[in-house]
């Protein structure tokens, strides 16, 4: 043989495991002088095998026979061969190992692409049995007969199945350093491939992503699973060591000519967003003197309730309140005590009546309350308890004592209240007639 085909035969295992790390994306594991460890053995073997006339150690003996004509050439194979074989054995098993690996975690025509060199991979074992079994016989050079398939299906990998697509590298760049999540599904709702970034942004919702069966990795998180199942768009939230952690989750199917063939679900962080959305909702909606329900949420709460009461033949009370002679406490006290009596007296709202029940600051030293499952009679029950209360609640503001009384007046939900405007019109009415009759009580329409 040629010194430069026992070259290319000595370090042709070498070479086809570091094409595997390159088109699988590894090469990184060898990159510098690790790349060396991988050609120790096979240069040794060139050397060897360089120099077999001087110590047999690759080939014991070859032998030229002539049997009835046939000139065959016997091999007795040395212990270096033995160790080039276990290489070749190796470098095969890791090479068939990381093509398959990313077969499995790749769609579409990278899955093409990889099944074919997964097959390119397998042919070689064939070559390896073929020479064992053949110990000792004729040393066909068996890799001759496996090479051409091998290079068919890698160049049908290459060419026709556009390996290597700057496309696809393009992708996959975006899918690993993106600051989104990405996990990909097959049509089985099997976790095929996923980025670091999605392994953080479970963590952060406490999903720890290390189960290809979603069912059993989101045992735990059935929201989460049910809007995976649903291709749909969720904003979970969760209370992770006394902080809320909000994660939007937006599944797309993947389809290939309408069939569906998996799910893309885009995870990414809106913990930020959703604090500063609340927290706009929350100024949007509270009276910021009082911190109750503004008179915009409260009239849009209270239609909701209503419209619930009509449905579920529930009975609701609305209470309307003004504080008497709220000017004098003004011109006796100062607007700013005036200020420190509506604060107090949205306390004790708040104290008097459940969190169910909705309080609103209605403008100026006005409040209404709405009674849900409660009647006439016991909302003016109700009423007269707050009203002896706040009588009775010195409110104290610079050293000053300041007495408040408040006039409070009833409706109820019936046929003639069937709108929120009638039900306020006839706790208005209530309340003017409460002032009429001196103040400090309460009045039921
Ligand atoms: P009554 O209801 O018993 O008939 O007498 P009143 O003195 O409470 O009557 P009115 O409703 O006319 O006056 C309410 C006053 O409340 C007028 C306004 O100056 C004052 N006021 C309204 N909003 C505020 C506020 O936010 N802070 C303070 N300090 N005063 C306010
Ligand atoms: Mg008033
Ligand atoms: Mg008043």
């Amino acid at each position: 043989m040629e010194s430069s085909s026992i070259f290319w035969d000595s370090i042709f295992p070498a070479l086809w495991l570091i094409i595997s790390l390159l088109y699988t994306g590894r090469i990184d594991y060898v990159k510098g002088y690790k790349s060396l460890i991988i050609f120790i053995i096979p240069l040794i073997t060139f050397f060897i095998r360089l120099t077999n006339d001087f110590h047999f150690l690759y080939y014991k003996s070859i032998e030229l026979e002539t049997i009835g004509g046939f000139t065959a050439m016997y091999l007795t194979k040395g212990p270096w061969y033995l160790v080039q074989m276990i290489y070749v054995l190796i470098t095969l098993i890791l090479c068939t190992f990381f093509y398959y690996q990313r077969y499995r975690h790749s769609i579409g025509n990278e899955k093409i692409q990889f099944s074919l060199l997964f097959y390119a991979s397998v042919l070689p074992y064939l070559a390896l049995i073929l020479v064992f079994i053949n110990w000792g016989g004729t040393g066909i050079d068996y890799t001759a007969i496996i090479l051409p398939p091998c290079i068919f299906l890698i160049n049908l990998a290459l060419t026709k199945y556009n390996f290597l697509d700057i496309k696809n590298l393009a992708r996959e760049k975006v899918f690993e350093d993106s600051s989104l999540g990405f996990i990909l599904l097959n049509r089985t709702h099997r976790v095929v491939d996923f980025n670091d970034q999605s392994i953080q942004l479970f963590k952060l919702i406490n999903v720890q992503l290390k189960e290809t069966n979603l069912e059993k990795l989101l045992k735990d998180h059935l929201d989460i699973l049910e809007c995976i199942q649903n291709s749909s768009h969720e904003i979970v939230h969760r209370m992770i060591d006394g902080q809320d952690k909000y994660v939007s989750i937006n599944v797309k199917e993947m389809k290939n000519n309408e069939e569906v063939i998996g799910q893309l679900v885009t995870l990414e962080d809106v913990t930020e967003k959703e604090r500063l959305r609340y927290r706009l909702l929350e100024m949007a909606n509270t009276d910021s003197l009082s911190s109750l329900n503004n008179r915009r949420k409260f009239r849009e709460s209270a239609e909701e309730v209503i419209h619930r009461a009509k449905r579920y033949n529930q009975v609701v009370s609305l209470l309307m309140m003004d504080i008497d002679f709220f000017k004098r406490i003004n011109d006796a006290y100062g607007h700013a005590a005036g200020d420190e009596v509506i604060k107090v007296f949205s306390d004790l709202l708040r104290q008097n009546f459940r969190t169910s029940d909705i309080i609103g600051r209605m403008g100026g030293e006005e409040f209404a309350v709405v009674l849900i499952n409660c009647d006439k009679n016991l909302a003016f029950e109700k009423a007269e308890q707050f009203r002896i209360n706040v009588e009775s609640y010195p409110i104290i503001v610079d050293d000053q004592t300041i007495q408040v009384n408040v006039s409070i007046g009833v409706s109820e939900l019936n046929d003639t209240t069937v709108t929120l405007d009638s039900l306020i019109n006839q706790a208005d009415h209530a309340l003017y007639q409460a002032k009429e009759f001196g103040r400090n009580r309460t009045v039921v329409f």
